[in-house]
């Protein structure tokens, strides 16, 4: 009897760039493609990490890179890294502009500061013509007041969504796609109105991500996450939906190549071939 093979995945939120993965990187990204994982989209958090992305991207079919400066990072940040991010935008297999947005959890960069570069972003992302990547940690209203003054469709994703259903549906109205990460795979009681956002927002809206190497899905939490672990996402989506996996790894997958254009014929091989240097 043969095993039919895993169904269709892309990670659409990796930080591959990330230093837990400098000696692993080539085992990482076989575990992904051996459990399905075709493409994944890596996240930019510095002009540097971008430029490295964007190189790995260059040399590693199924990966893709979106260049930006997390708000915990942009105090570091100067004109010198805006300008190297702005040159980077144009590189091919860059699918989308961030991880950008605001985080009232850590006290890193000032609340304005993180507002001007949020601006920054959305402004090349529509320049572009790419999709935004949208951090917002510990600040929902926020989001939901800066995207809401936007008037026209925002093309872009809520990464590692963790609202409610009502503001889910706020995000939804401006245009946005949700991500799911790992934690509605959390045992977490508190966590059930997320659950509920999951199990409700439309199919065709619908995305889902590692955040590697955070945000470790149940039963590996503890551990470095790794884009492979995103079929235990998807697994649980899945169920808290009422459908099989196979269905939901293909709205997905179509999801993800529709908001970031991922030409299909790019994926990830079974190799060690795509090590960094
Ligand atoms: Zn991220």
């Amino acid at each position: 009897m043969s095993q039919s093979p895993p169904p269709t995945l892309v990670d659409t939120h990796a930080h591959l760039d990330d230093p837990r993965y400098r000696e692993t990187l080539g085992e990482v990204l076989d575990r992904a493609s051996r459990s399905g994982v075709a493409q994944i989209v890596a996240i930019g958090t510095t002009a540097q990490d971008s430029a490295h992305l964007v190189a790995l991207a260059a040399r590693s079919p199924g990966i893709f890179a979106a260049v930006g400066v997390h708000p915990n990072n942009a105090s570091e940040a100067g004109p010198d890294d805006w300008a190297a991010i702005t040159r980077l935008a144009h590189k091919p297999n860059v699918v989308a502009i961030g991880e950008t947005g605001l985080d009232r959890h850590w006290p890193d960069t000032p609340f304005h500061e993180q507002l001007a570069w949020l601006d920054r972003h959305l402004e090349l992302a529509q320049s572009r013509d790419l999709p935004i990547v949208v951090h917002c940690r510990d600040a929902i209203q926020d989001c939901i007041e800066y995207f809401g003054r936007i008037n026209r469709p925002i093309r872009g994703v809520m990464h590692a969504f963790h609202g409610t259903w009502e503001n889910a549906q706020a995000f939804l109205e401006m245009g946005f796609f949700l991500s799911f990460a790992g934690m509605v795979t959390f045992t977490n009681k508190n966590l059930d109105p997320l659950r509920e956002a999951a199990a409700n927002v439309p199919i065709d809206r619908l995305l889902i991500e590692t955040d590697s190497p955070y945000l470790t899905p149940h039963p590996f939490r503890g551990k470095t996450n790794e884009p492979a672990h995103v079929t235990l996402t998807a697994q649980r989506l899945a169920e808290l939906r009422g459908i099989p996996l196979e269905q939901l790894a293909l709205d997905c997958t179509h999801n993800a190549r529709t908001l970031f254009r991922l030409p299909k014929d790019r994926i990830l091989l079974h190799s060690g071939s795509s090590r960094p240097d």
